[in-house]
């Protein structure tokens, strides 16, 4: 089975590392033309030149931008527009969660927390919804957290501002749903990423290796699977909801917690 996305356009946000570079990865390996973008120029620099190496003659586009910042996120879906024509995928997967408990969230946190995951979809949907209008397989995928669904505590903040972006979601879906534009997203538990790698580098306890450290997580944390995903993991999902494969679910949510879930 194919995922027909041979030629396509596929825009990914957050796209220089971890799971949207594993997204970008994929969907170079399908034969897409991908444009993505990250707020380093550095880091974006560096995912570029092992995209290049990995994919000689592919066709890509990188575009250093904040999606908070509504005029840099028109700028890079100008680029898309002048180099491509068109986009068929947007995956919407930029961004970062904030653990702190309702003592220690001061209001402005709770407003930048909101606003990074509301608006980090709210942008770059409104600059490439015309651009998505052009295309025959049109969608877009959104990368949220099960803490929408199953808050945690300690990452209060988080927890309600993902709960909004699902809302937001669906809501989406069904207004895009007369264009043909199928709207999804994935609810993520915990994904390996240089966080985890940070936090692994200062442990305490030398003597353990990298599987027994996240091993340990997962068992102190209950995930069924007793481990973290690897990135690969949800850009597999990310790419099946995108794609043309998924062309009759709009509005759907993909888990990739590793049986983290326990709502119905
Ligand atoms: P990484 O930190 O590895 O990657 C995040 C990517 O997003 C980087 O390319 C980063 O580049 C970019 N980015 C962050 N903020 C912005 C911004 N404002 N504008 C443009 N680009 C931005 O993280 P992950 O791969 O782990 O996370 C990807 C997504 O998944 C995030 O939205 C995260 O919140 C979500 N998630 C991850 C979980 C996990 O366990 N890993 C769990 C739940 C959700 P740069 O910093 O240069 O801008």
């Amino acid at each position: 089975m194919s995922f027909n996305l041979e030629g396509k356009v596929a825009v990914v946000t957050g796209g220089s590392s971890g799971i949207g570079l594993e997204t970008v990865r994929l969907l170079l390996a399908e034969g897409a033309r991908v444009a993505w973008c990250g707020r380093n120029p550095e880091r974006l620099a560096a995912s570029e030149q092992e995209m290049a190496a990995a994919f000689p003659g592919a066709d890509y586009l990188t575009f250093a931008c904040d999606v908070l910042v509504k005029s840099q996120v028109e700028a890079f879906a100008g680029q898309v527009g002048a180099r491509f024509g068109g986009a068929d995928l947007l995956i919407n997967n930029a961004g970062q969660g904030r653990v702190s408990g309702f003592a220690d969230t001061a209001d402005e946190d709770w407003l930048n927390e909101t606003r990074l995951k509301t608006f980090s979809v709210i942008y770059p949907v409104k600059a490439f919804l015309p651009l998505l209008e052009l295309s025959d397989c049109p969608s877009i995928t959104n990368v949220n957290s099960l803490l929408a669904l199953q808050p945690e505590p300690h990452m209060i903040a988080t927890s309600a501002a993902r709960a909004a972006l699902l809302n937001l979601t669906h809501s989406l879906a069904h207004e895009f749903a007369a264009k043909g534009i199928r709207v999804n997203s994935i609810l993520l538990g915990m994904v390996e990423s240089d966080q985890w790698r940070r936090r692994f580098a200062e442990r305490s306890d030398r003597e353990t290796n990298w599987e027994q450290w996240t091993a340990a997580i997962a068992a102190r944390r209950g995930i069924p699977m007793g481990r973290l995903g690897k990135p690969q993991e949800p850009a597999r999902a990310l790419v099946f909801l995108a794609s043309p494969l998924a062309s009759y679910t709009s509005g759907a949510t993909l888990d990739v917690s590793g049986g983290f879930n326990k709502h119905l």
